[in-house]
């Protein structure tokens, strides 16, 4: 029997080769018809057989046929009356039936079929540097303005040979409406220059011959990528990474590495199969793998960590620099110390040539600079870290739509920001530390990008309590918009809710380093009931005082001294810990100061901060007294963390009547410092107080639980970038009964503060406007 229907599939369906696959697909099954994209996603019209209809619908939505890039989410059908066509089947352009939703996708690695034709002799883009079609290349990064089409990126320049059009007018082609579609007769190129900017080789094979002779004698390569600059060295050579280290002004954190193969990795890290998938995905993601003993790689790549971070190449011309004898590289951002990566070539000369010994460059220019994103695995799951390219700007789908546009200004540090619109939640990508100015910056310029790509026009804005943060001041002081302050802690919980499509209320636990309380204090390890509507603070580490608040989040004496003074109460006395705290602090004058802050109470504010704990013992622990970049001093204590010991600490559970429930960790204090006199090793005590928190945690989770029913805990917050932490918790709710959920799509961490912000002025708006 003869029906038409008309199917509407919503989802990752736009710019992605959505309708040359329906239009495939509909031709292959003799259906006549149109597919078009709208403001939901893609309309499609069937008219034949009922029995032929049927099967598109289960073909469009499975492999082979369906595009790889596509995720649907939903694909309803409706009978529509049948009409006399030509039975023909035609795709409409998208301008037709109103501007589409999203038509920005995200840069993805440069997939099989064109890595198969770069490597073709026979083929005309046989080692092309720039070869990308409907399934991989840049996208985000080279947009202007919408709508996404070429004259509307920076591709705009560059006019498309015959070759070249055929192929992007072609529905039945891979490269149909492929945006950035070249080849070397009408594309960009690529050119090597010295440090100065002088141009020494202009020949693609020649300027990718000579970079690997510069790496492989130990120079320093400053390479144009997909979304800015990386600077490269010889992963294997300590001198050279060592001298990249002291020339980019950034002496501790770990350096990313790239490799052309999952089996090349495997020579110095262990690759489970999850991470194996993730590494091969078309995201292309930085991922932290732990370390294989005996490896080559040079010990300055990542000292006081046991992973490394590692990603294969993504864009062809790594492709082609690897093809020339290149083990493993050191790819990281080009930028000195904080500020934003550096995308365009000019600034890369300027502020790179005492970096970088020569510039492989190109001439196609990156508008947005888009970081590598980083992820690790929890409970064997990938977790985002740093979400950037190849997951910017995916959005985030709702249940609901928002009856308003929204912004949500995100959090200072590790800064993101997010717009909702309809059902879609949009984050930017890592924004970075917005007390630098240069970042402050690009953050005003990246909202007003994004404002206009998406066609946002927000009539509320959500940001943090902290009246100190950058972001919130900016909020407040904005004309004519609704403002929803949100406790940064609330936000955390709220952003897990949203990811997995919750309303709640759950049981959430926080383990954070600062977040601004409603009560003034700086909160971080937390156990609340939330939901996106309200949230109650059910229990938390009892307070302790934090002198010198701004210092105490680099300084570990700060924190210990305090922890060390609430643990001793009267019998603390400085020169009875002068052997411990000359481990942390060698200025004893300085400590002497610090212990006077304290004693007066000057300076000094309250928190329950669970990062700073970490800090203190990591440092009573020898491992230092400073953190040079986040999280160090707690990643060092993460990687000596023993394997197998189950024993802990004594913890105790305070419970005031009419008062959140608290524990205080001065007996965890105690009983840490005199492992650490009777030389237990500090493998063992790391784990064991890495076991007191997780005990402490499940201790508010259970009593929370008794008084509310609740059975769903939410974990986030930085510290659950924590692997050892995060998955013995997470195993432990588990045996008792909770269902635990995490943040996966967003960081636990800051950069996941602007999702549940946005999620909850979602929520809030209609009643507050
Ligand atoms: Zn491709
Ligand atoms: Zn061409």
């Amino acid at each position: 029997m003869i029906k038409r229907k008309k199917i509407l599939i919503t989802g990752q369906v736009q710019g992605v080769g959505f309708r040359p696959a329906v239009h495939a697909i509909a031709t292959s099954l003799g259906l006549s018809g149109t597919v078009r994209n709208d403001t939901k996603g893609v309309t499609v019209e069937l008219q034949g057989e009922q029995a032929k209809i049927a099967e598109f619908v289960v073909r469009v939505q499975s492999d082979p046929d369906k595009p790889p890039l596509a995720k649907i989410k939903s694909c309803r059908a409706v009978d529509v009356p049948v009409i006399a066509d030509d039975g023909k089947f035609t795709i409409e352009t998208s301008d037709s039936q109103g501007a589409p939703l999203s038509q920005v996708t995200a840069d993805i690695a440069t997939c099989r079929d064109c890595l198969a034709e770069m490597g073709d002799q026979e083929d005309f883009r046989h080692g092309y540097p720039f070869i990308n079609c409907t399934n991989c290349g840049p996208r985000y990064s080279i947009v202007r303005r919408i709508p996404y089409d070429r004259p509307n990126t920076t591709m705009a320049v560059f006019e498309m040979c015959d070759k070249c059009a055929a192929e992007y007018t072609d529905v039945t082609n891979r490269r149909f409406h492929a945006q950035p579609v070249a080849c070397a007769a009408c594309g960009p190129k690529i050119r090597l220059t010295d440090s100065k900017g002088k141009t020494v080789e202009a020949r693609t094979d020649e300027a990718i011959a000579e970079t690997a002779n510069l790496l492989l004698a130990g120079k320093i390569v400053a390479i144009k990528g997909i979304g800015g600059f990386h600077l490269a060295v010889d992963a294997l050579n300590e001198r050279a990474v060592a001298r990249l280290r002291r020339r980019k002004k950034r002496d501790h954190k770990p350096f990313a590495m790239m490799a052309d193969s999952v089996e090349k990795i495997k020579e110095h890290a262990m690759v489970s199969q999850s991470a194996e998938q993730l590494l091969n995905s078309p995201q292309s993601p930085i991922v932290l793998l732990p370390k294989r003993m005996n490896s080559p790689i040079a010990p300055s790549v990542a000292e006081g960590v046991d992973t490394y971070g590692f990603m294969l190449c993504y864009a062809p011309l790594h492709y082609l620099l690897f093809a020339r004898d290149i083990e493993v590289l050191v790819m990281t951002s080009a930028n000195i110390s904080d500020e934003p990566l550096i995308c365009k070539n000019e600034l890369a000369l300027e502020r790179l040539a005492d970096v970088a010994d020569a510039f492989l460059m190109h001439d196609r220019e990156i508008h947005r600079q888009v970081d590598d994103s980083t992820l690790h695995l929890i409970d064997d799951k990938p977790v985002l870290l740093r979400r950037a390219r190849g997951y910017v700007p995916t959005p985030i789908f709702m249940e609901e739509e928002s009856r308003e546009d929204v912004f949500a200004a995100g959090a200072d540090l590790k800064n993101t920001f997010c717009f909702a619109r309809k059902n879609q939640l949009i984050c930017s990508e890592h924004i970075g530390d917005l007390e630098d100015a240069e970042v402050y910056h690009h953050y005003i310029e990246s909202i007003e990008h994004l404002r206009r790509l998406f066609e946002v026009e927000p009539k509320v804005m959500a940001c943090d309590l902290h009246p100190g943060y950058l972001s919130t001041r900016r909020a407040l002081s904005t004309p004519n918009v609704k403002v929803v302050q949100v406790q940064h802690h609330w936000a955390h919980i709220a952003s897990v809710l949203v990811e997995h499509g919750l309303v709640g209320p759950v049981i959430g636990l926080v383990a954070d380093g600062t977040g601004y309380g409603t009560d003034g204090a700086i909160w971080g390890c937390e156990c609340m009931i939330a939901s996106l509507e309200e949230f109650e603070r059910f229990g938390h580490l009892d307070y302790y005082l934090l002198p010198g608040a701004d210092k105490a989040s680099k300084e570990a004496v700060r924190p210990a001294l305090s922890l060390l003074k609430r643990a001793y109460g009267d019998k603390f006395a400085l020169r009875k810990f002068d052997w411990l705290l000359e481990r942390i602090e060698p200025d004893a004058n300085k400590t002497q100061i610090i212990f006077e802050q304290l004693e007066k109470g000057v300076n000094c504010i309250e928190t329950s901060s669970l990062g700073r704990v970490f800090d203190a013992v990591a440092a009573l622990l020898g491992l230092g007294g400073y953190n040079h970049f986040d999280a160090q001093l707690p990643m060092a204590m993460e990687a000596i963390a023993a394997a197998d010991v189950e024993d802990r600490y004594e913890i105790e559970m305070l419970s005031p009547p009419g008062e959140p429930r608290r524990f205080s960790l001065d007996e965890t204090v105690r009983q840490i410092v005199a492992d650490v006199q009777n030389h237990v090793d500090a493998g063992i005590i790391s784990a064991k107080f890495h076991n007191t928190v997780s005990q402490a945690m499940l201790a508010l989770a259970s009593a929370c639980r008794s008084e509310t029913g609740l059975t769903v805990v939410a974990l986030s917050g930085g510290v659950f970038c924590n692997r050892y932490l995060t998955n013995r918790l997470t195993k432990q709710l588990k045996q008792n009964g909770f269902s635990v959920l995490f943040n996966r799509n967003v960081p636990s961490n800051d950069g996941g503060i602007s999702l549940g912000q946005a999620a909850i002025a979602v929520k809030l708006a209609p009643v507050q406007v």
